[in-house]
């Protein structure tokens, strides 16, 4: 039996406002969507605090042994700077800052982007769809819209009637906004606008003149707007109805809600059962931001290259620190704070590293520690919102146990102990996602053991004049980006 039938999960759901039993649509199966980032720039260390709540997320159902289809897009066009007015495309204009063609930057910061999330050790999703990639499903979503009386077009751009939308539907129903407020707090466009209502949101723009990243469309040249994408990514690879919606605080509005407005003016149907927001990540109790200076690059954590740390930290610490914070609360990132979290870190690492070490322990013929209650707990904790303190807080409780086992001082029977031990490792490493570096070093050294070995069999294969094999041994290490360099010396590699 799947471990999920036994474990009933409660989310918050934006939408409502309160905690709600999750019931996935197809049972054993959860579509996921959660907005990426917009390319052009390097993310900073807040946006890996909204994706590893997530990752984290993902990591726990699949632990349950749920199916989970995950989608994160990757915004390579558009994300209009400001809706309201005309709009800028974010990733044009570093384009023109960087004298780079767009697809250069894009091309640049979602390598950074992987690169990130791989030192941080993400999952990657099942599917990581571009913007650019759905061009054409986007346009077919904005006819559909137009042909619901919902959008209109006014010279080559076309928008979205959020007060014709209103009177059927309820705009603002996520964020909580009231359309009749929002209209009051609003100057009229004076006549400068092609919008009929200043809330009106872009679907298509034309581009002008000087814009490369343009598509054809029956009302203009010109490139979409950036709540279309997420609306024909989630669609089309979860269906006009799927279980979760995720993303920061900040898409609360207005992205999300016009991501609602756009599903329903097109299908007649809410799209999401369960909106879901992680919440920000400020520096020494600041909002995080290039232009103050009051930033952190993930890399830096590990590099040490920040003038806010004093030391540098693996991101295996940075992501614990991270994950001692629920993802609905706002944590305050400082120097003091990462330190302490460090020294947890190895604690809870170095004990259950040392469950490897049976030598380390001595079984009894009965168990004097409540496993049950204990694992009870942890599974509660994340079943309960995915409340990632309240299981490191068990966790710990593990820790105590471990030392107690070590001194004698409690007992496990051989078959609990196994069962404590796989239970503590897979919240540790599987749910969590947290890396013991010193065992990845020895994988490391092992790897490096494989290599030789392989080019010691390489080496006699030539002896013997078995070229096909010894070409075989190079060129598949090549693929796998290990290359072999034959010198006076003997072979080397470089990894
Ligand atoms: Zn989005």
């Amino acid at each position: 039996m799947p471990l999920y039938k036994s474990q009933p999960i409660k989310i918050y759901n934006s939408l409502s406002g309160e905690k709600e039993n999750f019931t996935p649509i197809n049972e054993g199966n959860i579509g996921m969507y959660v907005c990426g980032p917009t390319v052009y720039s390097n993310v900073h260390l807040g946006n890996v605090r909204t994706f590893m709540s997530f990752d984290v997320i993902y990591r726990y159902f699949l632990h349950l042994g749920y199916k989970v289809r995950y989608i994160r897009n990757i915004t390579d066009v558009g994300h209009i700077v400001d809706d309201v007015d005309d709009g800028e495309d974010k990733i044009a204009k570093k384009a023109k800052l960087e004298q780079l063609e767009p697809m250069e930057i894009v091309q640049r910061y979602t390598v950074d982007f992987h690169n990130v999330l791989k030192a941080y050790n993400f999952l990657p999703p099942s599917i990581e769809p571009t913007a650019t990639g759905h061009i054409i499903e986007q346009i077919e979503i904005v006819k559909a819209i137009i042909d619901k009386g919902i959008g209109y077009e006014s010279n080559g751009s076309v928008y979205f009637d959020v007060v014709k939308f209103n009177e059927t539907n309820n705009y603002g129903k996520l964020s909580g906004r009231n359309i009749e407020d929002m209209l009051a707090n609003t100057r009229d466009t004076d006549g400068q606008s092609d919008k009929r209502n200043h809330q009106d949101f872009a679907l298509w723009k034309k581009a002008e003149a000087e814009h490369i990243m343009r598509w054809p469309s029956p009302w203009s040249d010109g490139f979409p707007g950036w709540h279309l994408e997420c609306t024909a990514m989630s669609t089309k690879y979860l269906g006009n109805h799927f279980d979760i919606h995720g993303g920061g605080m900040d898409l609360k509005f207005p992205h999300h809600e016009c991501e609602i407005a756009q599903n329903e003016a097109c299908t007649g149907q809410e799209p999401v059962n369960y909106w879901m927001h992680a919440n920000m990540l400020t520096l020494n109790g600041k909002k995080m931001s290039k232009s103050t200076g009051n930033n952190i690059l993930p890399s830096e954590i590990y590099s040490g290259g920040s003038p806010f740390l004093t030391k540098a930290f693996s991101a295996s610490v940075a992501r614990f620190f991270m994950l001692q914070a629920h993802y609905r609360s706002n944590l305050d990132f400082t120097n003091d704070a990462i330190l302490a979290a460090e020294k947890g870190f190895y604690r809870l690492i170095d004990a259950v590293s040392s469950l490897n070490n049976l030598d380390n322990f001595y079984f009894g013929t009965e168990s004097t520690f409540d496993l049950k209650g204990w694992k009870e707990n942890c599974y509660n904790a994340m079943n309960d919102d995915f409340n990632t303190p309240i299981l490191i807080a068990h966790l710990f409780s593990g820790v105590n146990l471990i030392n107690l086992l070590k001194d004698k001082s409690a007992f496990l029977t051989k078959e609990d102990f196994t069962d404590f031990s796989s239970t503590i490792k897979a919240f540790v490493f599987d749910v969590l996602g947290l890396e013991d570096e010193k065992s990845s070093t020895n994988n490391n050294d092992k790897l490096e053991g494989v290599v030789e070995m392989l080019i010691q069999m390489r080496k006699q294969a030539r002896d013997n004049k078995d070229f096909a094999m010894s070409d075989q041994i190079r060129d598949q290490l090549l693929a796998l980006g290990i290359q072999l360099k034959d010198g006076k010396e003997g072979t080397t590699f470089s990894i």
